[in-house]
């Protein structure tokens, strides 16, 4: 019975609630329950919130008895440790934030919590969402449970990888990530599950620890389109706290799921086509544009030339906003200290610097200061710029052809912890697929789509104009269920 319970989506769990055949407080003991039986070996939370989501289950079981409660009552979900949550400690993984407990709840979560959600815990990442595989977490790898089954020790991809590792394992309902290259949906491709990056700007980023803020977005891991649809509603929407946060009408993506690919044109762009393809993906992704076929699509052969740019320009735009962003982290205001101000500030800043932040922040602090260096702007960083308004122009061309884009999520299924680590490139190439999509802003869903000769899942990716979220849940969803994908 508690198996069965925690094995329920996002949208079988509110109803379940609703008719209050189960209460909050009962699923949430269900999986803090699991959650301490396979935590100590998944390392899927860096921090367990028992008493909190105790306390929350049994407020909302009481706003239920009341005949009140939000669209999500009862729901408990995990929080990426990227969003600030009051009282709790936020780490972003890092060592140099050891010991921040944020004052104030990002918008994010408190939307959620107003919607009547349920926080777990906080999950494991890539310090500070720089990565592809959850390996440079202060707070040590994470297991994909994919690979757990089989008893090999692979990766859940990254740098959301904590969140995706526990929705799979059934550690939580759903779980909230973040996007700046590919956070969201390489992770969900990695361990079978949905992963959905919204237009920049549907979500606010304020509270969210930054990484690269022209990149940034906060969005849903979870089991099934509709239930990253039920958690975008509660979660996206202006917020004046962040400027870039956009005032545009959410559209109901729900609704929109009814509305199948009759009539729409679905682009499959040639330059996704690169050299040494895996073939098994190769295969899968001609399975998703006749499944959209069969149920209506037209397909339609793309260009987007500037493809083989957007890697390169990515590694350039967001180490330099990394770089300014990660500036603040100096001894003085919060987190780590390893010297006294008496010894010198530059001491202060250098040692705790030196001691705080992992290798691969290092690297990308360093690249960031370079490309914004006198001297080297214009080189880099100017053309990165301009490369990327090449990029955004490429899909502005595509999108007045094509409703959808359709693409593989990631290169690779999930590989073995330990490997790609020795040359930075080979783990930046991960991100291949995921990062023009990031440069231009757009909206993106991974669709768990199939599993290798090795048994483990590969993920399609869907791709639609900013704010047309209702197109892309409108093609997801009729992928999705011709797919017919089975997660563990
Ligand atoms: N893997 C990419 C990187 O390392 C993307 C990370 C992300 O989206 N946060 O930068």
């Amino acid at each position: 019975m508690k198996e069965d319970l925690i094995r329920l989506t996002v949208f079988e769990a509110a109803q379940k609630l609703k008719s209050r055949e189960i209460s909050a407080l009962e699923l949430t003991d269900a999986y803090l329950a699991a959650i301490d039986a396979a935590n100590p070996e998944i390392n899927a939370y860096i921090t367990v919130t028992h008493e909190i989501a105790r306390t929350q289950a049994a407020a909302s079981d009481r706003r239920r008895g009341q005949g009140e409660g939000g669209a999500l009552e009862g729901v408990p979900i995990a929080v990426k440790d990227l969003f600030c949550t009051r009282g709790v400690l936020t780490t972003a993984a890092s060592h140099i934030l050891e010991g921040f407990v944020p004052p104030y709840e990002s918008t994010v979560t408190q939307n959620l919590f107003d919607a009547g959600c349920i926080m777990l815990g906080k999950t494991n990442l890539d310090e500070f969402a720089m990565g592809s595989a959850n390996i440079t977490s202060y707070y040590g790898n994470v297991k994909n449970p994919w690979g757990m089954k089989t008893g090999r020790a692979l990766v859940p991809g990254g740098s959301s990888g904590g969140s995706a590792a526990a929705v799979a394992a059934h550690l939580c309902t759903a779980a909230l990530g973040t996007d700046t290259g590919g956070s969201i949906r390489q992770p969900a491709a990695f361990c079978g599950l949905v992963g959905f990056k919204p237009t920049y700007g549907r979500c606010s980023r304020w509270g969210i620890i930054a990484f690269a803020s022209s990149l940034d977005q906060a969005g849903p891991i979870t089991k099934t389109v509709r239930d990253a649809g039920l958690l975008f509603q509660v979660m996206a929407g202006h917020d004046p706290k962040d400027s870039t946060c956009s005032n545009k009408a959410l559209p109901d993506v729900i609704a929109a799921m009814r509305d199948g690919v009759r009539g729409k044109r679905i682009g499959i762009p040639k330059e996704y086509r690169m050299d040494g393809m895996d073939s098994e993906i190769a295969a899968l992704w001609d399975k998703g544009a006749a499944l959209l076929k069969e149920a209506g699509a037209e397909i339609v052969d793309i260009s987007l030339p500037h493809t083989q740019y957007a890697l390169p320009t990515y590694y350039i735009i967001a180490p330099a906003e990394a770089s300014s962003n990660l500036a603040r982290y100096d001894g003085v205001r919060y987190g780590l200290r390893m010297a006294d101000v008496g010894d010198g500030i530059n001491d202060l800043y250098e040692k705790t610097r030196a001691a705080g932040f992992g290798a691969e922040v290092k690297r990308r602090i360093m690249i960031g200061t370079y490309v914004l260096s006198a001297g080297y702007y214009d080189a880099y960083y100017k053309k990165a710029q301009r490369v990327r308004g090449k990029i955004i122009d490429d899909f502005r061309q595509a999108f007045a052809k094509v409703d959808a884009i359709l693409t593989p999520t990631a290169p690779s299924a999930a590989f073995a912890i330990g490997e790609k680590m020795d040359d930075p490139v080979t783990m930046y190439l991960n991100d291949v697929f995921t990062v023009p999509a990031s440069m231009a802003g757009l909206p993106g869903m991974a669709l768990p789509a199939g599993l290798n000769k090795d048994g483990l899942p590969l993920g399609l990716q869907l791709l639609t104009d900013s704010f047309r979220e209702d197109t892309l849940f409108a093609v997801s969803a009729t992928l999705e269920e011709a797919l017919g994908f089975q997660g563990l």
